[in-house]
């Protein structure tokens, strides 16, 4: 049927939505599902970011990446990568042009949402052995209790040695959890709001209640315990305070939906990101400029220390990149910044039915219409955000236009209903152009986070689209 000419003119001026599923042939469907099988693999190694820095670290060197402190030179295509403190990882590989008319960066961060273990966290109480927790990052509590869980992390001991600690993902561990009350008792707990329902002291993981054999002693079931780690990792209770040590949602990662169209995991935000993002630099060859990939840490609390994105180890990397391939000099890293541009790849919310309220429809991030863009982020009229300038924002655009990416331009949730941060503005303070961009994410900080296939493959093929640019 021939279109009216109001039909026409409406296609021609209207900037409509779709599903990123619509009108993709047998081969680009294959390859969604090739891709995030590899992703669901990935998610299943990765529930910590000292996992992921090690993931990365093998596939950089399957690629022929090599670190970059056994690199004297560096020349256009080589590939060499830096791995801070075993928990945030900076990738490069060096362009033909020269460092200081900029880089092409992406960078996503590693950590997610979580309980770590208190530095005294062992205590026993009515026969029953438990570990005091203090969470990590924005999680509603509840979300924890009555869930299988794991212990994942290190324990470094005063004499040096580091004991790798991983308990309840093999199918012959045992796994852990945090009670909660029954309903039949639970009528003042459920007067409370869901804030407060469960409260940080009570977010405590059972794990024991056989005591030692000995009448003379008291705390048999702690120590009962505490027998059993030293004979399996030689510690006594002391080498908790030099721990880090994670409870992690014992979840695995899965296809979602009787389409398979969905992944279900713990740690999507941000290791959706995290993974396009290397995906798409180790499948680059001699680019035009330099691309970099930064997998960070501690973006959850705020992005301080010396491994989140705040820290000076960044800019000594980038200084390594210039003294080895003999460009440095006066401001030359600070002009190398000026003019290097970035996509802040961090997840977004994807407009959930049952919640829509939250959201403003015409801005909102739809489930599997691909990567979401968000100009600027932060909360209360744009406080905290970098806000990324309309010239590079157009810019970004002619880049996915050209190569026929779908993307989606969006502001996550309606104004003063809440907000969040990312790297974006640390990155953007040096100069850098920077934009937002990332997988939307139904329950984000949940212990179980949903994305679309469709928008992992996407959030790849975007990344590669801006490194080869
Ligand atoms: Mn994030
Ligand atoms: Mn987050």
């Amino acid at each position: 049927m021939e279109k009216s000419e109001g039909q026409k003119l409406k296609a021609k001026l209207f900037d409509e939505r779709k599903s990123g599923w619509e009108h993709l042939d047998n081969d680009q469907k294959t390859a969604i599902l090739d891709f995030n099988n590899d992703y669901i693999d990935f998610l299943n190694k990765c529930k910590t970011e000292r996992e992921c820095a090690k993931f990365t670290e093998e596939l950089l060197i399957q690629n022929g990446f090599e670190q970059i402190d056994k690199k004297k030179t560096l020349n256009p295509g080589d590939k060499v990568y830096y791995i801070n403190r075993k928990k945030a990882v900076y990738a490069a590989v060096i362009g033909k042009d020269m460092l200081e008319e900029g880089l092409n960066l992406v960078g996503a961060h590693i950590d997610s949402p979580r309980l770590d273990l208190k530095p005294n966290p062992l205590y026993e109480d009515n026969n029953l052995a438990l570990l005091k927790t203090h969470y990590y990052g924005g999680i509603k509590k509840y979300q924890w209790t009555a869930i299988p869980l794991v212990i994942k992390g290190v324990i470094a001991k005063s004499n040096g040695e580091i004991i790798d600690i991983n308990i309840g993902e093999d199918k012959n561990d045992p796994i852990f959890t945090i009670t909660d009350l029954l309903p039949h008792l639970a009528k003042n707990q459920e007067k409370k709001t869901l804030g407060e329902g469960i409260a940080g002291e009570d977010l405590n993981v059972l794990v024991g209640s056989l005591p030692y054999d000995d009448e003379k002693v008291r705390e048999k079931v702690k120590l009962n315990i505490l027998n059993i780690l030293n004979q399996k990792y030689g510690i006594t209770e002391r080498d908790f305070t030099s721990s880090e040590l994670e409870v992690v949602p014992a979840f695995e990662a899965k296809s979602l939906g009787f389409d398979a169209s969905m992944v279900a995991a713990y740690g999507q935000d941000d290791r959706s990101c995290a993974y396009t993002t290397i995906r798409a630099l180790t499948s680059l060859q001699n680019p035009e400029r330099t691309a970099i990939a930064l997998l960070a840490d501690k973006e959850e609390i705020g992005s301080m220390g010396n491994t989140g994105m705040s820290s000076q180890n960044f800019e000594v990397f980038i200084a390594k990149l210039l003294d080895k391939t003999g460009q440095n000099g006066p401001n030359v890293l600070e002009k190398t910044f000026c003019n290097s541009k970035m996509l802040s790849s961090d997840v977004t919310s994807a407009l959930d039915p049952t919640y829509a309220d939250v959201e403003e429809r015409n801005n909102a991030a739809y489930l599997g219409c691909g990567i979401a863009f968000c100009k600027y982020t932060g909360h209360g009229g744009k406080s905290g955000s970098s806000d990324a300038n309309a010239e590079f924002v157009a810019k970004i655009r002619n880049i996915l236009e050209k190569k026929s990416l779908i993307y989606q331009m969006t502001d996550m949730g309606k104004i003063d209903v809440g907000g969040g941060g990312t790297i974006a503005l640390i990155l953007a303070n040096k100069g850098i152009d920077v934009i937002d961009c990332g997988v939307p994410v139904l329950s984000m900080h949940a212990p179980y986070e949903v994305t679309s296939k469709f928008d992992i493959y996407n959030a790849y093929e975007v990344y590669q689209a801006f490194y080869e640019d």
